[in-house]
């Protein structure tokens, strides 16, 4: 993905999730270069649901 702030490119992994340091929680991607917090890219959203949901909604 790439960042919002700095247009570094990283990959999902390689952002710092669960900072810590946002309020209610961490749900986006810290860029590895500048800490700006990238909103999690749809597909990844995804993806994270169909792990904790086995339920397909249309
Ligand atoms: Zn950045
Ligand atoms: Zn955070």
């Amino acid at each position: 993905m790439k960042c919002g702030f700095c247009e570094h490119e990283f990959a999902e992994e390689e952002g710092k999730k669960g900072c810590g340091g946002c309020p209610g929680g961490c749900h986006s991607i810290h860029c590895p270069r500048c800490n700006y917090k990238n909103p999690i890219e749809p597909q990844f959203f995804k993806t994270i649901r169909s792990i904790f949901s086995h339920n397909t909604d249309k």
